[in-house]
């Protein structure tokens, strides 16, 4: 059994990752300052005399005893993240210099949820690991996506200076029950429209693509990483299947069998037009591949969104 602290274990990815590790028979700190995170999220972890959640912000130090450090705190929808820019980049900023120093002294190994939108607007389709990006520094995604740069940043430099066991993975855009529903993010929006026979609002033409990857596959892959002794990354976790948000929002239409029609509005600035991974290192060095194709996991998420929104 090991101590582990999630960060971020609140929120959509993290409550399912602190689900999986006391599945796994750890002992699992939960750290989190609600701001896009929900106890209801992890109300059913509560009772588990292995389970302690503890409301704290990253970019305060904090000093524990643990084993293993998955950081994830960190608001990932666009609408959240530039609600406080300021605060966006500190999080992932300051919130990476004090887990990484936790990692330092606990001797503890750590892992970094990274993120696709650290190729920014990609010019290389689709992207390798070995592809360094093209993202604006000063555009309205910056904070999000130079804070998350610097953040891995500074977990190399921890690791070649002070020999911190790092490992890094850049999850691409990743989707399932426990989406906050009105999150901002495409899949979440999407179907929470459609099943209140509202209008599905596709941003700029639709023609834009993203890769979407089923939650539960996303936490497989993130264990593995953990748990393997050879690469500290930074490893793709996606699923590369690829498709525009016009097909994403006809998807969702047939399968709700919704009435609700398509509207257009604006396309974000520096919204990226295109975005799917190589996942060959994930397969060569995880043996890890995405599982769940996007219908069955449209499918497990709008059956989440019908009970939880009682539609
Ligand atoms: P989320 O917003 O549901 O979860 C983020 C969690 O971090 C929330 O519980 C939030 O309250 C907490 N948090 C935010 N700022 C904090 C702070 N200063 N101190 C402590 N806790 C803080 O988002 P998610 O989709 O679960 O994403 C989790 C992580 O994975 C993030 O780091 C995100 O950047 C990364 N990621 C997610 C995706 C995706 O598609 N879901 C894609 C790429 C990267
Ligand atoms: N998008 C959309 N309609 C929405 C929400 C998002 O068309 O209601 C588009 C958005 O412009 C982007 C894609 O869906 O091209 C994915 O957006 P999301 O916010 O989910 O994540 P991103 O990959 O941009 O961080």
């Amino acid at each position: 059994m090991k101590r582990i602290l999630v960060t971020g274990g609140a929120g959509f990815l993290g409550s399912h990752l602190c689900e999986r590790l006391l599945k796994d028979g750890h002992d699992v700190i939960c750290l989190d300052n609600l701001f896009t995170g929900r106890k209801d999220n992890i109300r059913h972890l509560l009772d588990n005399p292995y389970f302690e959640f503890q409301r704290h912000d990253v970019t305060m130090p904090i000093y524990l005893e643990v084993d293993e450090i998955y950081n994830l705190a960190c608001p990932a929808s666009p609408v959240h993240y530039q609600y406080n820019p300021i605060k966006t980049a500190k999080t992932s900023v300051l919130g990476a210099m004090n887990m990484l120093g936790l990692a330092k002294r606990t001797r503890s190994r750590i892992l970094q949820a990274s993120t696709s939108e650290v190729y920014g607007n990609p010019t290389v389709h689709p992207q390798p690991e070995s592809y360094w990006g093209s993202v604006n520094p000063i555009g309205l995604r910056s904070c999000y996506d130079e804070g998350k740069r610097l953040a891995e940043t500074l977990f190399f430099d921890y690791h070649r200076q002070v020999g911190v066991d790092i490992r890094v993975i850049r999850i691409f855009n990743t989707y399932g029950p426990r989406m906050l529903p009105n999150d901002g993010r495409v899949v979440s929006n999407f179907i929470v429209q459609a099943l209140k026979g509202e209008p599905l609002t596709v941003y700029g033409d639709g023609t834009q693509t993203r890769s979407f990857c089923y939650v539960d596959d996303l936490i497989d892959g993130m264990v593995r990483m953990m748990a393997q002794e050879d690469t500290l990354g930074p490893v793709n976790i996606g699923n590369p299947g690829e498709f525009t948000m016009l097909e994403l929002a006809e998807k969702v239409i047939a399968l709700t069998g919704t009435a609700s029609k398509i509207v257009h509005a604006p396309l974000p600035s520096d919204d990226p037009a295109q975005r799917k991974p190589v996942i060959e290192l994930a397969k060569e060095k995880l043996g890890w591949q995405p599982r769940v194709n996007l219908e069955e996991g449209l499918q497990k998420t709008i059956a989440y969104f019908k009970q939880t929104l009682k539609l």
